[in-house]
């Protein structure tokens, strides 16, 4: 199927697609694929007002109504994975089974927060004054403003949407202006999901396509309770003080710079199945990416061996090619900014297994690059910063603590893992003395979380927790309630105040 037809068949339309002023590019060839419109900053006030006004009605919508929105959502989203599934590799560059994977995770999602919606608890609480009774209940609590990245174009978007639908809040959506197609289709679809649903109020969900001052708008807007932001420390460090600033609740979804220690028991054919995938999965362009191989001294040269061979052979192309294994990265800026790092990395005493520019076998005017391995000799400081590409380091240790000490000496603490089989090592990396991240495992890679458990990160990842657990919390307001069922006023603590 060709392009144009995938994006028709999301529903998007010519007019949709040209004479609008935002370029769109796709990452597999550099070819223009459409001209958007974007959304003046001065429309943000009205669309603002409209997600309040849909608030509203929604927050009187009670919660298994909601979450029937939300499955008929799931439904609309399976009929159209594939046509959605390819718009994210025309837009991000994903091979096709990640495309596809990112759509299940949408509909997983969907999922989850249909149960959820007749499962937001509160909880009974004790009293100390007879003849009285005490709750914790959640509400809802007001317009979600949810800033994506380019790297996962959809599915924060639907974990942060299908959340706060099933809560009963509307959503306003700034999607990377790298991917504004993914965005206007996925709209597109749950559009037709409301339209079966028939009572869905307007402005329940919102997209404001456009830079910095769209989201800026809902950073800033008292009106907006909160505002999910996925993307780079950077941002987040710009958006978060501006959401807290005006006592917002900001879910800060930021960089990563994930390792993982092998220890000597290792199960080695696991290890390097799970490095690479999650080295060069996604050209390195996910927030889990692994970024640091921490491996111990003793096996350590006949690991880099190993992965080198393995890299050697990797399929790098058309992503929408079968058998190809690393596609694209975004643009040219990031081939550039990786040769960059490699050269400081190598002038910090790193050797570097591959890493050029790819030209030849690929489609051209795209921005493909080897991945690289490069050995340090320490944890230098471009060793911590997040280079948003295929770039693995590797250090050795000899004992599991410093491994752990330089596992946790970074800025961020998104994702972690240790691969061994010493049941000690093991639960000492999941300890409070292990790893500081949000996510930790054990005989898996960084990579790959499933919607289950909650989402996200510590330190400079900013702290945010979105999908599964009980993240859905961040998308309500908690309200504590005490009853007086007794002909007495007692006050709490024994205090007295007779009049
Ligand atoms: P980015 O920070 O450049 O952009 C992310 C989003 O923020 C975009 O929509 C952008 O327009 C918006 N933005 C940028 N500056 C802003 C400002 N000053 N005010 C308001 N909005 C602003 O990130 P990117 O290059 O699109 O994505 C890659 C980064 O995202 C990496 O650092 C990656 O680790 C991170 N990421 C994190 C997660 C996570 O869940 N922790 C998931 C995906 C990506």
């Amino acid at each position: 199927m060709h392009t144009i037809d995938h994006l028709r068949a999301a529903g998007l339309s010519e007019t949709e697609l040209t004479g609008g002023t935002l370029t769109v590019r796709s990452p597999i060839d550099g070819a223009e694929i459409a001209k958007v419109h974007q959304t003046p900053a001065s429309d943000m006030p009205a669309i603002i007002a409209k997600s309040k006004a849909a608030f509203d009605a929604w927050r009187r919508t009670p919660a298994p109504q909601r979450g029937e929105l939300v499955r008929l959502f799931g439904e609309e989203l399976r009929k159209a994975k594939d046509d959605l599934g390819a718009i994210v590799t025309l837009e991000a560059g994903k091979i096709t089974s990640e495309g596809l994977g990112e759509v299940q995770e949408m509909i997983d999602i969907c999922d989850f927060a249909v149960g959820l919606s007749r499962q937001l608890y509160g909880l009974t609480i004790a009293s100390e004054r007879p003849g009285h009774r005490m709750a914790e209940t959640w509400h809802p609590i007001g317009p979600v403003g949810v800033i994506t990245a380019f790297n996962f174009p959809v599915a924060p978007w639907a974990w942060n949407t299908a959340i706060a639908l099933a809560c009963g809040d509307p959503v306003i959506w700034k999607p990377s202006e790298k991917t504004p197609l993914t965005a206007m289709a996925c709209v597109r679809i749950l559009e037709r999901a409301m339209e079966r649903f028939g009572e869905a109020p307007d402005g329940l969900i919102q997209l404001a396509i456009g830079g910095p001052e769209i989201g800026d708008a809902l950073a800033t807007s008292p009106d907006v309770p909160v505002v999910s932001a996925t993307g780079s420390t950077r941002m987040g460090q710009i958006v978060g003080p501006k959401v807290t600033g005006r006592f917002g609740k900001p879910i800060l979804e930021l960089g990563g710079n994930n390792a993982m220690i092998v220890a000597p028991s290792a199960d080695l054919d696991m290890a390097v199945r799970a490095i690479v995938f999650s080295a060069v999965g996604t050209a390195g362009q996910r927030c889990t990416s692994l970024r640091r191989l921490i491996v111990h001294d003793s096996i350590k040269d006949d690991l880099v061996k190993t992965l080198a061979t393995a890299y050697a052979s990797l399929p790098i192309g058309d992503p929408r090619e079968d058998g190809t294994l690393v596609g694209p990265l975004i643009d040219a800026g990031a081939v550039d900014r990786m040769q960059e790092v490699l050269a400081q990395a190598k002038s910090e005493g790193g050797t570097v297994h591959g890493g050029a520019p790819v030209t030849e076998g690929v489609p051209a005017g795209g921005a493909y690059a080897a991945p690289a391995i490069v050995e340090m000799p320490e944890q230098t400081d471009t060793v911590r910063e997040e280079t948003f590409a295929p770039i693995l380091y590797v250090m050795g240790y000899e004992d599991l603590s410093d491994a752990i000490a330089m596992h946790n000496d970074v800025p961020q603490g998104l994702s972690s893992c240790i691969f061994t089989l010493d049941l000690r090592e093991a639960e000492t990396f999941l300890s409070a003395v292990g790893s500081d991240c949000g996510i930790a495992n054990v005989n898996i890679g960084p990579s790959g979380a499933e919607i289950g458990g909650a989402f996200g990160g510590e330190k400079a990842t900013g702290g945010g927790r979105e999908s599964g657990s009980d993240a859905w919390k961040g998308y309500m307001r908690r309200q504590t309630s005490t009853v007086n069922f007794s002909t007495e006023l007692p006050l709490a603590q024994g205090v007295k105040f007779d009049i």
